[in-house]
């Protein structure tokens, strides 16, 4: 049997509990009565590190709020869905969407390290869409036979909390097929656990013919700690493109002076701003949303504040588009 390895181990040792997080931020219930503490389908996970960097008895802190199950997400909102993007439509074999053209999307784990209450997977339906170790092939034979694709993305949940083994072993055969040029990343774990970006991890993904690419979910400056800055940089050392896109929720990180500390933060750290999203309408989490004149309004302040390259694209999915819809 093999050992887990340092990041496994913290993995493991998340928090699953609303009434232990909120100790853990010296907080009670009495301070949050909206929180859920019965067990929830989409359930609290949250690693220890990311508690850390919360502030201890803030009930408005942009992190917990993040993670905090809200007696709010068992309304059912009209206009919010199970699922929001249509994923459904667009996949043609278990474990892959194709959504557009040239690129491909393969759910590698429905599991993550933290569980963000916005997330607009948070319905979807995993165990059908995860084709086991073995199971993989179809979804390689379908790589194989559209040669229009030239990238291939990891995604999930989220794709780095599967071992390394499996990861290499996928990323082996996808680069063993001519026309696929780029394999990229849509991670949230050198965020919340950077740990994660280990010497096993960096010799796989930097080793192979593939150009890599990793996005990063980042949403609030406060979740760059020395620990990420060192993932950050250490993938950067390794040759990986770092790309950061961000959900723009009510009241963790609706103002531009957040944004723009946010986008100088991964800046510094090697890392450009890609894409600022408007919450996408998933059943439970209705109370991220923020109306399009409070949304115009913080984006123009951004783009005053920031150099444009420094500024992510506004956009939201729409379902069947052929690219992400820009908004401003
Ligand atoms: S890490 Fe990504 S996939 Fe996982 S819950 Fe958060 S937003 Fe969803």
């Amino acid at each position: 049997m093999t050992s887990l390895q340092h990041w496994q181990e913290l993995l493991k040792q998340g928090v699953n509990n609303t009434k232990e997080l909120l100790s853990l931020v010296n907080l009670t219930e009495h301070d949050l009565p909206t929180a859920l503490t019965s067990p929830q389908p989409f359930k609290l996970r949250v690693p220890r590190g990311f508690i850390n960097r919360m502030q201890a008895g803030n009930p408005n802190d942009p992190l917990l709020l993040q993670v905090l199950p809200l007696l709010s997400e068992l309304d059912l909102t009209p206009g919010y869905d199970t699922d929001p993007l249509a994923e459904s439509t667009t996949n043609p074999v278990p474990g892959l969407l194709q959504k557009y053209k040239s690129r491909a999307l393969l759910t590698i784990t429905g599991a993550c390290a933290i569980n963000c209450r916005y997330c607009f997977r948070r319905h979807f339906p995993y165990s059908d869409n995860n084709p086991g170790t073995a199971g993989w092939q179809l979804a390689l034979d379908y790589l194989r036979q559209h040669n229009d694709i030239k990238e291939v993305i990891f995604s999930g949940g989220d794709p780095l909390t599967a071992p390394d083994t499996i990861l290499a072993n996928l990323a082996k055969q996808i680069a063993a097929i001519p026309h696929i040029t780029t394999l990229r990343i849509h991670t949230r774990l050198p965020i919340v656990l950077p740990e994660r970006i280990n010497d096993e991890f960096l010799a796989w993904f930097s080793g192979s013919r593939l150009k890599p690419v990793m996005v990063m979910h980042c949403n609030h400056p406060q979740e760059i700690d020395a620990s990420v800055v060192n993932a950050l940089n250490r993938l950067h050392k390794a040759g990986a493109i770092l790309l950061n896109q961000t959900v723009l929720l009510k009241g963790v990180n609706d103002n531009a002076t957040i944004l723009a500390a946010l986008s100088e933060a991964l800046f510094e750290n090697h890392t450009l701003p890609y894409y600022l999203h408007l919450l996408d309408k998933v059943q439970g989490a209705a109370h991220f949303d923020l109306p399009m004149t409070e949304v115009s309004a913080i984006y123009n302040e951004l783009m005053a504040l920031l150099p444009g390259y420094l500024v992510p694209k506004l956009v939201r999915e729409i379902p069947g588009a052929a690219s992400k819809t820009t908004i401003i």
